[in-house]
């Protein structure tokens, strides 16, 4: 994409209003603007990292064998009533009336919806297990919403959904999801630490919020040091019994939020007992049948009897990541994505697009590039240097690829790296090469 063709509007300024890193960067780079209170539009280039985290995410789900569909964001109000959650759920639900005066909502969350269609289809113990997703907005009258899309009212989420014969079968869903929302994490370049959250009144361990520790995160938590280094992920999810038995090894190590603190467990850790601020990107939860009974879900068992069954859920805060992952990876000169959810991969700097030869050996590798299929943005302005590599340091491209009519005259352009700041200069064609 040539920078002259497209919509990057950067600011110069930090934005009065945003108090948070990564808020003032989202503002900054043109990831986003604000359109209300806690409602954002993603300009193009948040555009492509909010897909790339969706992509992300999606191939975890299809790998651990969820399923996807897309539930609407519009959702009856009696499809709640079955629940009992309409008037339960209270003023962060907003309330919608349409033309014929039918009570709607704009999902928060789906588990009413999902129980119903489900409901609706399966027959049979051969209908189960399942576990359907989608990736969806949802709307939430945050009372104070904040942080840019750390704390949005309309924000992305993906939201999945197991459907079990039984508590073990349930747990084993539970399960993998656990690991698999660990490896997501970790393909977005982020620790994210799962830690013992509250169950509400089914009670039980089956509750953990994934968390990503940062000073401007707005929950509570406790940790054991084990957590701060990277954990080998390599598990076969499909035998139960191995699966149960590393996620036991994992959550050994202590993790709480400040509502399941554990004073026995964090004496236990000793010196390595760690407290920080966190990011919730993540929320798995078990709650055995409490829609699918309310809801009047049931299948024949195998020896023919009804079975109401087990069900979970599983989000994970999709926009709220690109916040967190720029909370995480950043430096003073602004935003450093990891490869995987950076918007292009390469940074292509034009220094002297009034220099004839300078803007052909540039034009030629950006056709080069995007023939190869690197993503590139192609700086292809006619403004000074200086002003390039700001944007570009700002916008946090991976690679930049810098041409100058002095290199090019000895036969080299200059490759840099934005993470670690290292520059190589080597030829067109080895830059080609290093880059597809
Ligand atoms: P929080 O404690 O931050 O209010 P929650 O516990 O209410 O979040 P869940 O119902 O567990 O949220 O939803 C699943 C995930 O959706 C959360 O882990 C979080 O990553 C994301 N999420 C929730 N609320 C918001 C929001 N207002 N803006 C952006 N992401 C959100
Ligand atoms: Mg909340
Ligand atoms: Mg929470
Ligand atoms: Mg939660």
């Amino acid at each position: 994409m040539r920078l002259t063709r497209h919509f990057l509007p950067v600011m110069k300024e930090s934005p009065a209003d945003a108090q948070i890193v990564s808020h003032k960067l989202m503002l900054r780079a043109g990831l986003v603007r604000q359109t209300a209170a806690g409602i954002y539009a993603w300009l193009p280039l948040g555009h492509r990292v909010l897909r790339k985290i969706e992509q992300v995410v999606r191939e975890e789900q299809d790998r651990a064998g969820a399923i996807e569909l897309l539930m609407p964001t519009l959702q009856p109000a009696d499809l709640w009533r079955q629940s009992g959650r309409y008037d339960a759920y209270g003023p962060e639900m907003l309330r919608i009336t349409d033309r014929h005066d039918r009570e709607m909502l704009f999902g928060p969350t789906n588990e009413e919806m999902i129980t119903a269609i489900f409901r609706d289809a399966a027959r049979s113990y051969r209908d189960l297990p399942r576990t359907l997703y989608h990736i969806q907005w949802k709307f939430r009258d945050e009372v104070r919403p904040r942080f840019g899309v750390m704390r949005g009212r309309e924000f992305l989420m993906k939201d999945a959904y197991s459907f079990d014969l039984d508590e073990a079968g349930a747990r084993h869903s539970y399960n993998r999801m656990f690991v698999a929302y660990l490896r997501t994490y970790a393909r977005l370049g982020l620790r994210a630490i799962p830690m013992q959250a509250d169950t509400g009144p089914i009670g039980g361990d089956l509750s953990h919020e994934f968390i990503v520790l940062a000073p401007t995160g707005e929950s509570d938590v406790f940790y054991h040091t084990n957590w701060e280094a990277d954990r080998a992920l390599d598990v076969d999810a499909d035998d139960a019994e191995a699966l149960q038995t590393f996620v036991s090894g994992l959550t050994a190590d202590y993790a709480a939020t400040d509502e399941k603190r554990d004073e026995a467990r964090e004496a236990a850790a000793g010196d390595a007992l760690k407290q920080s601020r966190g990011i919730e990107v993540g929320h798995i939860f078990f709650f055995g049948t409490k829609y699918s009974a309310a809801m009047g879900m049931k299948v024949q068992g195998p020896d023919g009897t009804d079975v109401v069954p087990q069900m979970g859920s599983y989000g994970i805060g999709v926009s709220r990541l690109v916040g967190a992952i720029i909370e995480a990876s950043h430096d003073d000169k602004g935003i450093v994505w990891p490869e995987a959810v950076a918007p292009y991969k390469v940074g292509l700097i034009n220094m002297r697009a009034d220099d004839a030869a300078c803007t052909a050996a540039a034009d030629d590798l950006y056709a080069k590039l995007t023939a190869a299929g690197v993503e590139t943005l192609y700086d292809d302005r006619d403004e000074r240097g200086g002003a390039k590599f700001a944007t570009m340091d700002l916008i946090g491209l991976p690679w930049q690829l810098v041409i100058g009519p002095k290199g090019l005259a000895n036969g080299v352009v200059e490759l840099k790296n934005r993470a670690t700041g290292e520059k190589t200069e080597l030829s067109p064609d080895a830059a080609l090469a290093r880059l597809s």
